[in-house]
């Protein structure tokens, strides 16, 4: 899993699309000379839905997973915060890495259940223009051409990779969305927003369940009651909220009183109203 990605203009020309019928010969095991080497000095950018699987296999906090295993991505180019798995700054290693092999492998991120298949997705899906796979062919990875050949769609299969992609769709509606293109730049508080809502999610539960937050938005009984147990609840909601505060939308319903409370704030400037956030 080198950090050299091929720019989609190459994955493009040097690629070829995968159909879920098409057949690689490859194979990973610890009895090749490899084994293990792509987990040393790579970028992994995790996902939300990374991120919430690694920090509940460790038994962790997010605050604390984020801080001991990841760093945050984010400079000019970068339009929102991302965070990547932070690598040993000695040996270069992951920090799940032994001579076993990987140490959450129940629960490695996206990227590493997908290697040596790479996915290129088009900013505007068309029916011409689809999202494809394609496989990545590094010399360091020993495993191309060893084993049995076998469609993309059972590796897909085999590595767990479609619940993955299932959980991880919303993340992507909103990397993808034309707001980015508006040349907006997200300030400071709502980069602080978008980091805690996709990855620091246990402290998204306390900013819910202590901050006044239940009275400013309508969150029906049973909702409210799985958003204090179950992650995955949790981390949908948390970017139904990140749509209404960063793109504006009716991703969320606000409390009668607290549209009125601003309606009348409108009207009569200096009234102090109710915040989302
Ligand atoms: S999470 Fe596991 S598979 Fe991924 S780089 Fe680390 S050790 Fe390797
Ligand atoms: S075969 Fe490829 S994926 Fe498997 S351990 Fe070797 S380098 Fe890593």
């Amino acid at each position: 899993m080198s950090d050299q990605n091929p720019t989609a203009k190459s994955i493009l020309q040097d690629f070829p699309r995968m159909t879920s019928g098409d057949q690689f010969v490859f194979r990973c095991g610890r009895d090749l000379d490899c084994f293990t080497t792509c987990c040393h000095d790579v970028s992994i950018v995790l996902t939300p839905y990374d991120v919430l699987r690694l920090k509940k296999a460790l038994g962790l906090d997010s605050s604390e997973f984020l801080e001991r295993y990841t760093l945050p991505l984010l400079n000019a180019e970068q339009k929102f915060p991302l965070v990547i798995l932070r690598m040993d700054p000695e040996t270069k290693k992951c920090p799940f890495v032994s001579e076993r092999g990987c140490g959450v492998y129940g629960d490695r991120p996206w990227a590493c259940r997908m290697y040596p298949l790479g996915v290129a997705t088009p900013k505007q899906a068309t029916p011409a223009d689809q999202p494809f796979h394609f496989v990545l062919r590094e010399d360091l990875c020993h495993g191309h051409g060893c084993g049995g050949a076998r469609s993309l769609g059972e590796w897909l299969s085999e590595q767990g990779v479609e619940e993955y992609e299932m959980m991880a769709a919303p993340f992507q509606e909103i990397t993808l969305h034309e707001f980015w293109e508006r040349g907006t730049a997200l300030t400071p508080e709502q980069v602080a927003m978008f980091y805690m809502a996709c990855y620091d999610l246990d402290r998204f539960r306390r900013f819910v369940f202590e901050s006044r937050f239940l009275q400013l938005f309508e969150v029906d009984e049973a909702r409210i009651e799985a958003l204090r147990s179950d992650d995955e609840e949790l981390l949908e909601f948390a970017l139904l909220w990140l749509r209404f505060c960063i793109f504006g939308e009716k991703s969320m319903k606000m409390r009668g009183a607290v549209v009125e409370a601003r309606r009348q704030a409108a009207a009569e400037p200096g009234t102090v109203v109710p915040q989302e956030s």
